[in-house]
């Protein structure tokens, strides 16, 4: 899917604080593209507007040309179409890692067969087939954070959307999920869009958008 977001304009506290300053963006289908900036610039509004968390005071958010503010349920557009993969995991405690994944298929047209192997294929490739019935309490914040990806992206989300999705984690993990959040982006060519404040994360996308107070200052390709 693809984002044209026209003078989009969102404030707080009534009018005293600016989080998006009329921001024109277009991002385009499939593709992979990071939002960096320092803290309060506004990037997580940002990420709340494109998966229609929240909506503009004023300004237009358009997917595949259709302003979602006509869309009457949103909650069925975040469903259907957004793979959501934020630091808070809420993963569900008394349900195993398998269990969990399985979840976003709750109301798919599948037979309980069908489900269960599209889940272990998610499960497979965030390298955790081996802890498919562990229960979360029993797994590395990474693990979770994978499962977590896992549970995202089983849908076949047309965009995936995270948040610091490397926030909390060492180095070499982080680099992990990230593998495994671009290979599925490439797998099923999900328009991907991270959020992060690491320069390192945000360089391995095609696309870098640089925001500060709440104004893109900086838009560019990797390579
Ligand atoms: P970032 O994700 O880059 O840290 P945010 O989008 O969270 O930035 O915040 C942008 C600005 O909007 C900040 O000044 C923040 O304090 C303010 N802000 C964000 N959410 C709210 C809210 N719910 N109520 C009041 N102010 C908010
Ligand atoms: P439901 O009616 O099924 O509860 P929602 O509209 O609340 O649907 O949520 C749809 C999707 O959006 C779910 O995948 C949910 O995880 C995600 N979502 C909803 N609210 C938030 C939020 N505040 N932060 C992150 N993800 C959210």
């Amino acid at each position: 899917m693809e984002y044209r977001l026209i003078n989009v304009l969102k404030q707080y506290d009534d009018g005293a604080v600016t989080a998006l300053n009329r921001i024109n963006l277009y991002i385009e289908k499939g593709s992979f593209v990071s939002i960096i900036g320092p803290s309060g610039s506004g990037k997580s509004t940002l990420l709340n507007m494109l998966g229609a968390l929240d909506t503009p005071d004023s300004g237009q958010v358009i997917v595949n040309g259709v302003d979602l503010a006509s869309q009457k349920d949103l909650s069925d557009f975040r469903r259907h179409e957004i793979g959501f993969v934020f630091q808070l995991h809420n993963l569900i405690p008394n349900l195993t890692v398998q269990e969990n994944v399985e979840i976003p298929l709750m109301d798919a047209k599948l037979s309980q067969k069908e489900k269960h192997k599209r889940a272990l294929l998610f499960i497979e490739a965030v390298g955790l087939l081996d802890k498919k019935k562990q229960k979360p309490n029993k797994l590395s914040g990474g693990e979770r954070q994978r499962v977590a990806i896992a549970r995202a992206l089983v849908n076949l989300p047309s965009i995936i959307l995270a948040d610091e999705p490397t926030g909390a984690l060492d180095t070499r993990t982080g680099a992990k999920v990230l593998d495994v959040l671009r290979f599925v982006h490439e797998s099923i060519n999900a328009t991907l869009i991270i959020v992060t404040h690491d320069r390192d994360v945000a360089r391995l996308a095609d696309r870098t958008i640089e925001i500060r107070d709440g104004q893109i200052i900086n838009d560019y390709y990797n390579r």
